[in-house]
């Protein structure tokens, strides 16, 4: 299989902080249709290695491959357009605004004076917000103002102001942090669903969910990609189960 195959390649990719490596020559393959779970023990890179892939930090060198497009020179910007979204651990809702207001305004407007004169709530947007309300679980909270949700939902929240614009990839910060039993079932379910035909990246730390959700695992270590496989491979490599355990 060809690297150009995959909807993202990522080759070679190094990033330098005053010499020291946090991402070092990383390279991973993902398909469409993927859910990848990147794992690894604190200050592995995993971080790093998102915020090179969505254009927040500039690589060193190497080259992320997105739909046959180079991300690695691209604006932050331009990234989101090309279909990639990122969510990140910090909370970026607008707390007083309904649900329906912070799905509203993450709707891609068109660029320039032009688009955001023409952009209003036209049944185009209504639907599509409605859309992504139910897949979120949120579409009998539509008025409900974002700062009084719970907080699973406003991650669930988060992610839809993502999928909003329809993103081909999806790159997730530990999206079931704090998470009571049943929300953690319902962004497993939620996560599931929104592969299908999208390519997913997610860091995640609970490995019971990791084995419920991934694909595909990849292990980093020191900047390092230490194993990739299925979660039944990567949990009993040896090289593996020693960065664990020496933990
Ligand atoms: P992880 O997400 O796996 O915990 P990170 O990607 O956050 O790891 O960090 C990897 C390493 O890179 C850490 O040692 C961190 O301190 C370092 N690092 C990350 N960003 C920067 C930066 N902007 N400047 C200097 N060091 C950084």
């Amino acid at each position: 299989v060809l690297p150009t195959d995959y909807a993202l390649a990522v080759e070679n990719l190094t990033v330098s902080f005053d010499g020291f490596k946090a991402v070092d020559a990383v390279s991973l393959y993902v398909d469409k249709g993927e859910l990848r779970v990147v794992i690894g023990p604190n200050g592995a890179g995993k971080t790093t290695l998102l915020d090179l892939i969505c254009g927040k930090t500039r690589p060193t060198s190497g080259s992320i491959q997105f739909l046959n497009r180079e991300l690695s020179s691209m604006a932050e910007q331009k990234i989101v357009r090309n279909g990639v979204g990122r969510k990140f651990q910090t909370p970026s809702i607008y707390p007083k605004l309904t649900v329906f207001e912070n799905l509203e305004v993450s709707f891609p407007k068109g660029r320039g004076v032009w688009g955001s004169l023409f952009f209003s709530r036209s049944e185009e947007v209504k639907s599509r917000i409605l859309e992504v309300a139910k897949e979120i679980y949120l579409d009998e909270d539509l008025d409900t103002e974002a700062e009084i949700l719970s907080h699973g939902q406003k991650q669930w929240l988060e992610i839809g102001m993502l999928l909003i614009a329809n993103p081909q990839l999806i790159l997730l910060d530990e999206p079931v942090a704090g998470m009571s039993v049943s929300e953690r079932k319902k962004t497993a379910e939620l996560l599931r669903r929104i592969s299908q035909g999208r390519s997913v990246v997610v860091i995640e730390h609970d490995m019971n969910f990791v084995r419920e959700i991934a694909d595909k695992v990849t292990v980093m270590h020191q900047g390092k990609v230490l194993a990739e496989g299925s979660m039944d491979k990567v949990e009993n490599d040896e090289k593996v189960i020693e960065v664990y355990l020496g933990h």
